[in-house]
């Protein structure tokens, strides 16, 4: 690993929102502060330190970045207001932008007027699309989207994103992956993956580790987002002939309805509080806020609301208003999906628990091809 030093590198950094990690006179106290920092994988101190001395591929390999989730302890001790909680979080956009080839994250994280233009452009690509591709038979008596936009087409159209999707996300995490693993990438069996792709499952499902943080609300929050933006995509994407009917109401333990209710008031319970949060900066994961924060939010919560208006005027059977939300509707909740999911904060949430696993097959694969050898060596020192 080359230990060239880059003066440029806190200059790139700024441009994806570092602001305070010159202040930091190398302390320690966040790291001792830090809740998830181990003697392996010490944070955000070492982390903090890679920056100041232009450290650019130390920075490149680290795998800590994705160990913090933000609890913002860190930044609440550190005396000298050098925020490394944020510093942190901004190590986590830069690196998205290195795993990303296409160099769409790069833009969307450094440059606010993209953000804003590739979010524009992308609601408009949806508007006219569903204002040309429709049957043109609406339902003007009652208020059925199906009429227009059957949900067997929403559905192609959802098979056609979610793989163009997959394609880049999963490219991305591939990258991440020789990154993490460098020489070890395909030295260590296959099985070692595979006797650790339960940790993979429970830190994607619960975000476990988020949970030894002090600030357990934060981890609540974040869970709340996650599993009701989960849990809609599907009921969206997957299940959306179910989900998608006009003239048949499920009944209210039905578990389309049950999971659509979930989704709702968890989406809007966490991006809720996060906004308060961010407005009032009541605590230190929210004293900093990106664009792309604010823009994560705001979409999250104008497609909830949105597809709630939905809702009511469909039960209200309004056909007019109802076609008109489902356009708004689609022109929020799709640039969001595309654009969040493989480059921005959503991609975060892949990266996160796939290098939690990566270290676990690593420390796995380290101890049991090392007590062989451990043996060897007792057995040398002996004969010696
Ligand atoms: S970031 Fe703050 S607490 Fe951490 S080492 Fe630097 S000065 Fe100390
Ligand atoms: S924000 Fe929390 S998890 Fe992250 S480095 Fe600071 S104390 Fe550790």
């Amino acid at each position: 690993m080359s230990n060239r030093v880059d003066p440029t590198l806190i200059t790139e950094l700024e441009h994806f929102g570092l602001k305070d990690a010159h202040k930091c006179y190398n302390c320690g106290n966040c790291t001792a502060i830090c809740p998830l920092s181990t003697p392996e994988n010490p944070f955000p101190r070492k982390m903090v330190r890679l920056i100041q001395l232009g450290q650019r591929d130390k920075l490149l390999e680290a795998p800590e970045p994705w160990l913090c989730y933000y609890c913002g302890d860190c930044s609440t001790r550190c005396p000298r207001g050098a925020d490394p909680g944020e510093t942190m979080m901004v190590m986590r956009r830069y690196l998205t932008s290195l795993y990303d080839w296409t160099g769409f994250a790069r833009k969307f994280y450094t440059s606010e007027r993209f953000e804003i233009m590739a979010i524009a452009i992308v609601a408009v690509l949806v508007g006219l699309g569903l204002l040309l591709f429709n049957t043109g038979k609406p339902n003007w008596d009652h208020a059925a989207i199906n009429s227009l936009w059957p949900a067997e087409h929403i559905e192609i159209a959802d098979l056609i994103m979610g793989g163009i999707l997959s394609f880049l996300l999963l490219s991305n995490v591939f990258r991440c992956f020789r990154i993490i693993m460098g020489k070890m990438a395909f030295k260590i069996p296959l099985r070692y993956y595979a006797s650790e792709a339960k940790e993979l499952l429970i830190h994607t499902l619960t975000q476990k580790r988020f949970s030894q943080c002090t600030d357990r609300m934060q981890w609540f929050v974040h869970l709340m987002i996650m599993t009701g933006y989960s849990s809609v995509f599907l009921l969206v994407v997957v299940f959306i002939r179910w989900f998608q009917r006009d003239h048949i109401e499920y009944a209210i333990w039905h578990p389309v309805r049950l999971v659509g209710y979930y989704a709702t008031f968890a989406i809007l319970y966490g991006t809720t509080y996060a906004i308060i949060g961010r407005l009032k900066k009541s605590k230190a994961p929210y004293k900093n806020s990106h664009p792309t924060d604010w823009m994560f939010l705001i979409l999250l919560q104008l497609t909830t609301l949105t597809g709630i208006f939905i809702h009511f005027t469909r039960l209200l059977d309004w056909p007019a208003t109802t076609y008109f939300l489902y356009v708004i509707h689609m022109m929020v909740a799709v640039p969001m999906l595309v654009l969040e999911v493989p480059f921005a904060k959503w991609a975060h949430l892949a990266y996160r628990p796939v290098v939690v696993f990566l270290l676990k097959v690593k420390e796995r694969y380290a101890q049991e091809t090392a007590a062989p050898a451990t043996a060897e060596a007792v057995v040398e020192g002996a004969i010696s």
